[in-house]
């Protein structure tokens, strides 16, 4: 057998996300923070014609797309790199800083995907606990040492939905030193309503330090394309791409974020219906007795501790598939408001037993 890194041994092996299906038929999936909403014709259309090409390599630079979004950002196009999905430009920012012996420091719960990348790239994790559900800043100044390369600011943070403030994250960068980076994982920006919340794209142009993550499979609904992109200064976007793996970002990927930025109006209503849809929900779970933080992203999250796998299997049973961490508590996705109403319907049957 042939030898193998000895950390592929803790790395658990992937398992696919179960469907569930209910006795009358019934399935939503509300585990995976997608947009309920199918692709908009044009950017399927876009697709479609750009289907007849895929004999082609895509471009590698991704370059009108590049160019797309630094306009839209006023932002140099050297300053953006795209990559497949905000995950893989995760792992090409560990590529770059990540050498033997190396801490990054991240709050947890936060981002699954963080202590696996971390793992598979050699470097240290470091997780500080959070706070109320929320990101403990002054802690993680605290846990930077002279090893620390890179810090995960995950805002709104996956599962809790809660956020970090304009105020708080200013004083936490100020104790960050020159040579750490830290990346602000925007992945549900577009579901911020919260005025008081910091745009990453405006603190990462006084800090060569700050890098912004955003992607295309949230609020833009192409999370089966792939496609997202990091927002630095030049020095840390040129490292990145630097990185990406030869033609990583494919050609229908490239076309439909495209098309999807010029119907960036029509999709950010479906934001805004999500929103909506979100609010109605939190208020039901509250005034049906649980305890809801405030969510600034497209999902709600239950403390529910050891109640967590007995909750997703009853919520299951009904049809839903939510997003469950044993011991810890479940995150539920906003759905359509039929998904949202047997949500409610589940969890109230559930308090109720
Ligand atoms: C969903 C999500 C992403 C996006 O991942 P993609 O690879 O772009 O699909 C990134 N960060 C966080 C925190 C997420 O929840």
């Amino acid at each position: 057998m042939p030898r193998f890194r000895a950390i592929l041994d803790t790395v658990p092996a992937y398992k696919a996300g179960k469907t569930a299906v209910s006795a009358d038929g019934r399935s939503y999936k509300l585990s995976s923070n997608e947009s309920p909403y199918g692709p908009l014709p044009s950017v399927v259309e876009a697709v479609s014609k750009a289907a007849s090409e895929m004999h082609l390599y895509p471009d590698p630079a991704a370059t009108e797309l590049t160019n797309t979004i630094a306009e839209k950002y006023g932002v140099p196009p050297e300053h953006v790199a795209p990559g497949a999905g905000s995950v893989t430009l995760l792992q090409q920012l560990l590529e770059t800083v990540g050498e033997p012996g190396a801490e990054v420091v991240y709050a947890w719960r936060s981002f699954e995907a963080y202590p696996l990348m971390a793992d598979l790239s050699g470097v240290t994790s470091v997780r500080v606990p959070l706070l109320g559900e929320t990101h403990h800043l002054e802690a993680m100044a605290d846990a930077i040492t002279p090893r620390t390369r890179m810090v995960f600011v995950c805002n709104p943070n996956n599962p809790t939905g809660t956020v970090v403030h304009a105020a708080e994250l200013e004083a936490f960068l100020n104790r960050v030193p020159e040579d750490v980076l830290v990346v602000l994982d925007e992945a549900y920006r577009e579901y911020v309503r919260d005025a008081d919340v910091t745009d990453g794209l405006t603190v990462y142009r006084e800090r060569p330090n700050v890098a912004v993550l955003r992607t295309f499979s949230k609020a833009y609904g192409l999370a089966g394309l792939r496609v997202g992109y990091l927002i630095a200064d030049e020095p840390v976007a040129s490292a990145v791409r630097k990185t990406t793996v030869p033609f990583a970002v494919n050609h229908l990927a490239q076309v439909a974020a495209i098309a999807s930025l010029a119907a960036e109006d029509e999709l950010l209503e479906r934001v805004d219906a999500v929103v909506k849809e979100r609010g109605r929900v939190r208020e039901a779970l509250i005034s049906q007795g649980w305890t809801v933080p405030v969510t600034e992203a497209n999902f709600v999250w239950l403390r529910l501790g050891e109640r967590t796998m007995d909750f997703a299997g009853s919520c299951a049973v009904q049809g839903l598939a939510v997003r469950p961490f044993a011991g810890e508590g479940a995150r539920i996705t906003i759905g359509t408001p039929e998904a949202n109403d047997a949500f409610l319907a589940a969890a109230e049957a559930f308090r109720n037993a």
